[in-house]
């Protein structure tokens, strides 16, 4: 039962997974790994049971508390961006959500480290990777505004939601060599940032206009 609610049947059938996929890869996805990750983890179950038949579209759903589970587009994007190929290392995300982020980086990365300001989410997330037997995730109910000092630097920090500048607490936990993704920006537009700490600095560039929830300060 429970292997059959993962691998999905009907609307999210590894068929459904396959098709959603592809279209990421025609859309400029070129990881493989990426690409796997895609297809093997059941996006359906982090969405309520209403909306698991669109859950292989490649759109934003709502996931309650006013959020959404992030476009699978885009949550490709993030992960490639923050990968260039290489396996990960100690990895921080900030905006666990319904944690379908947070479940792929677990699978592309030695060790995640996941901030959520919304008690419920956070724990609902949680309960989910439990349940699809990911074990190497830290949860951390908090403000992601100031990072997880005690556990960085990081080699990869993600953040899932927009701040209108880069958090200066994210980048002193960014390792030497390590890669942060990010979108800065008003609501509606924002731009997703790719910052790499080199030999020589910062270094900034745009991937893309993007549209993310903002980041807000505090826990609820
Ligand atoms: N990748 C997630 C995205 C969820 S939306 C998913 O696919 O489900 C962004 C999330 O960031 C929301 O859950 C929101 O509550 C959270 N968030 C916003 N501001 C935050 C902050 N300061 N610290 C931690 N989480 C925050």
């Amino acid at each position: 039962m429970m292997e059959n609610n993962r691998q999905g049947i009907g609307m999210t059938s590894q068929r459904t997974r396959e098709r959603l996929a592809k279209r990421l890869e025609e859309r400029g996805i070129r990881d493989p790994a990426v690409l796997q990750q895609i297809r093997d983890v059941p996006r359906h179950l982090f969405v309520d049971e209403a909306l698991s038949s669109r859950a292989y579209e490649d759109t934003a759903l709502p996931i309650g508390q006013g959020q959404t589970i992030s476009q699978p587009f885009v949550v490709a994007r993030m992960t490639e961006a923050l990968r260039q190929g290489e396996r990960l290392g100690r990895v921080l995300e900030v905006g666990t959500g319904c944690g379908y982020q947070t479940a792929i980086l677990a699978q592309l990365a030695d060790e995640v480290y996941s901030i959520e300001r919304i008690g419920a989410l956070l724990e609902a997330a949680r309960q989910r990777l439990r349940e699809l037997r990911i074990s190497n995730v830290r949860f951390r109910h908090g403000d992601g505004y100031a990072g997880w000092p005690e556990n960085g630097p990081f080699d990869g920090i993600l953040v899932a939601a927009a701040p209108a500048e880069v958090p200066p607490a994210l980048l002193d936990q960014l390792a030497p060599g390590g890669r942060m993704v990010i979108p800065v920006g008003q609501s509606g537009m924002q731009q997703l940032r790719l910052i790499e700490r080199t030999d020589e600095g910062l270094e900034e560039a745009v991937l893309d206009m993007v549209s993310f929830v903002p980041l807000v300060g505090g826990r609820q």
